[in-house]
């Protein structure tokens, strides 16, 4: 497999073409940002980590019947992904109230729903993901009826299985970002990433924040956050 022309360089990754059409390589970087691009760092080892958690997640995902792009890891920051056609919603599952959620509703964080939500972001930076609901979406033509329903059986299916295996490893999975692509032949798969920088984990014990919200809010040790979850995740 050869490495072509960089195709896209985003915040967290960039992805590179490949001598298969229908094939992606992408490279995670250590770079950080929040609120929009406002905030920019760095979290030395991210990429190192966020390519492992997200490859070894999405080889448990598919196991469990959600498809994914993934295809091989190719190194500590590269994946070789099926190439997609990114449905530009952000799809939000939550379990717990946090975050946009907590202050939009001007509730406090830490609220344990019932049941799931979903909610979508309409994935466009000038417009800074504005909130948007199916109907909008199909309005917007971002994604047919069809697609809407299999994203949502699909998200729920990720929640169902990755709350249940994160507190096997004693955390509390709060809420996450998904997106997903269509396939050359017009195939709904998970894509993009599934790590500390997309989901919200809090410690079960001590409700000590593991994830990008050490980042957003300052407080100190990242890194170690990042590879707490890799250890307990892959034990490395
Ligand atoms: P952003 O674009 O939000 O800054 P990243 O830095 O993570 O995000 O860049 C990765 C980009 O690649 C994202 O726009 C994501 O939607 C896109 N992407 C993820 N997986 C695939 C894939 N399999 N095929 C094509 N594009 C993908
Ligand atoms: N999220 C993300 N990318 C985004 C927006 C949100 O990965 O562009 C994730 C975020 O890490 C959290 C969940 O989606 O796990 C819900 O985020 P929220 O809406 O609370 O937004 P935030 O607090 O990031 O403003």
């Amino acid at each position: 497999m050869k490495k072509l022309e960089q195709v896209y360089e985003g915040k967290a990754k960039k992805v590179f073409a490949t001598d298969d059409p229908e094939l992606f390589i992408v490279d995670y970087k250590d770079d950080a940002t929040a609120f929009n691009g406002e905030k920019k760092g760095t979290i030395a080892g991210k990429g190192v980590i966020n390519n492992r958690v997200t490859n070894y997640l999405m080889g448990l995902l598919e196991k469990e019947g959600v498809p994914t792009h993934f295809v091989k890891e190719l190194s500590e920051r590269e994946t070789l992904v099926k190439k997609v056609s990114i449905v530009p919603l952000e799809v939000i599952i939550r379990n717990i109230s946090a975050g946009s959620f907590a202050k939009r509703y001007g509730v406090k964080e830490g609220i344990v729903f019932d049941e799931p939500t979903i909610e979508f972001s309409y994935k466009n930076d000038d417009l800074g993901d504005p909130l948007i609901n199916s109907y909008h979406a199909l309005a917007l033509k971002l994604a047919t009826k069809e697609e809407i329903e299999t994203i949502k059986k699909y998200a729920f299916a990720v929640n169902d299985f990755l709350k249940k295996f994160m507190k096997g490893i004693g955390i509390d999975l709060v809420d996450f970002k998904l997106e997903f692509g269509r396939l050359s032949d017009g195939t709904i798969v998970l894509a993009d990433e599934i790590s500390p920088d997309t989901c919200r984990f809090w410690d079960s014990k001590t409700g000590e924040k593991l994830d990008k919200d050490r980042f957003r809010r300052d407080l100190g040790n990242v890194e170690g956050a990042y590879q707490e979850i890799m250890r307990r995740m892959i034990g490395e």
